[in-house]
């Protein structure tokens, strides 16, 4: 038996904000986070839309990118002396992530972080609040996903929670919150969401349901990603690109939540926050443009996969004859990608603000110290479990693996293994 699941309500096209004035309720915390959706008055909006259905309404602001386990813990407290009914996030993935993991702790005082860790696991929530998500950016989809992220600083790693327990009862998909997104997280956003869409199509757990929202999700993402990354307000573009990409982003993530992904996430999970004292936070959406290439050339040694990703060829028109040329193709493509919106090819070469550079942040000897640890780690995110080729974290030589494909994703060499 399988499950897909989304939220009851999805409310998306351009002023679909207004939306918050149908929520029926006594009081809502807002979720946000450092202080662009203030700037761009869509937070005094949402203050507005939820005084008019009636209701209270307090802040919680300044929720960090990449939220800890610290601010997870005080926005659970702050819940806790407000009693909402409604949690409303709004922004990137990260205040809703964190406002998904405070929820948890709101309905569930005695759930430890490492409790909410557990897959699949989470004790049942809505006694106190139900969860509004509103996105900013159009990559994570955590606005209808299962899945939130959250960063252990001590540990220095991202940890996922999963659950669908944690799927949002409404989403807002409003375009016009995406139109403010600077070009850079666009880039990052819109390569999340092609990995989203790739991975969750050659999930062990993929399904017709989620197979045509991934399949979709790739197309819009292919015709409109790098033409958002171009489009820019100021200048009097029509923002077409971008709207769509919110959009496409949806779908991807609607396909993910149910299908889950596979190690190019687990990668990137493990490796974010692994060089933060180099300075070197690799931002998601960037790692993931960095290693999606080389985890298809990995994971194509597995048949149905190496099937699904010829499939995925053909479907975005890339062109080659045989299945081998097609995977070619598309891994060829997706690195076109990378370098049409400056995302480097791989970790030694990831520079100030993601973008390539001859010599990155993470200096060589200190990659190989770290890399058994984090191959270990990598291959014990909640996201190697659907990958299609098989890792297992009880295999040495699995490790091994694991570690000579991020050495390929360190130096941009070639996966023929
Ligand atoms: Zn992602």
């Amino acid at each position: 038996m399988q499950r897909f699941t989304n939220p009851r309500d999805i409310y998306h096209g351009k002023g679909s904000l207004e939306a918050l004035k149908t929520l029926q309720g006594h009081k809502a915390i807002i979720c946000v986070g450092g202080g662009s959706m203030k700037r761009f008055g869509f937070l005094q909006k949402a203050e507005d839309y939820l005084k008019e259905a009636g209701m209270e309404v307090e802040l919680i602001e300044g929720i960090e990118a990449d939220p800890s386990v610290t601010t997870v813990m005080n926005g659970a407290k702050k819940m806790e002396e407000f009693q909402p009914d409604w949690i409303v996030a709004i922004g990137g993935g990260s205040p809703i992530d964190a406002a998904k993991a405070m929820w948890i702790k709101y309905e569930h005082p005695e759930c430890s972080f490492e409790d909410m860790c557990k897959v699949f696991a989470l004790p049942e929530l809505r006694h106190k609040a139900k969860f509004c998500a509103v996105s900013s950016t159009s990559g994570t989809a955590t606005e209808v996903t299962a899945f939130s992220i959250i960063t252990d600083y001590d540990k220095g790693i991202k940890y996922p929670i999963a659950d669908f327990q944690i799927t949002p009862d409404v989403a807002i998909v409003d375009p016009e919150l995406a139109e403010t997104m600077p070009k850079k997280l666009v880039a990052h956003t819109g390569m999340d969401a092609m990995t989203h869409a790739i991975e969750a199509y050659v999930s062990t757990a993929a399904a017709p349901f989620t197979d045509a929202p991934a399949l979709l999700a790739m197309t819009m993402i292919k015709e409109n990603l790098v033409n958002s990354y171009n489009e820019d307000k100021a200048a009097g573009d029509d923002m077409a690109a971008r709207d769509a990409m919110h959009s496409a982003q949806c779908l991807a993530g609607i396909a993910f939540s149910s299908a889950s992904l596979g190690i190019v996430h687990s990668m990137a999970h493990k490796t974010g926050a692994a060089f933060a004292d180099y300075g070197a936070h690799i931002i998601h959406g960037a790692a993931n443009a960095m290693y999606l290439p080389k985890v298809i050339a990995f994971n194509a040694k597995d048949d149905r996969a190496a099937e699904r990703y010829a499939f995925i060829a053909d479907y975005l028109q890339l062109g080659g004859n045989t299945q081998e040329e097609k995977i070619a193709a598309l891994i060829s493509y997706l690195r076109g990608m990378n370098d049409k919106m400056n995302i480097p090819h791989c970790i030694k070469n990831y520079g100030a603000d993601s973008y390539p550079t001859e010599q990155g942040f993470v200096p060589e000897d200190v990659f190989l110290e770290r890399l058994p640890e984090i191959a270990k780690n990598a291959i014990g995110d909640a996201c190697t479990l659907t990958n299609p080729r098989a890792l297992s974290a009880d295999k040495q030589e699995d490790i091994d693996l694991m570690a000579k494909l991020l050495k390929a994703c360190y130096y941009d060499t070639e996966v023929d293994f």
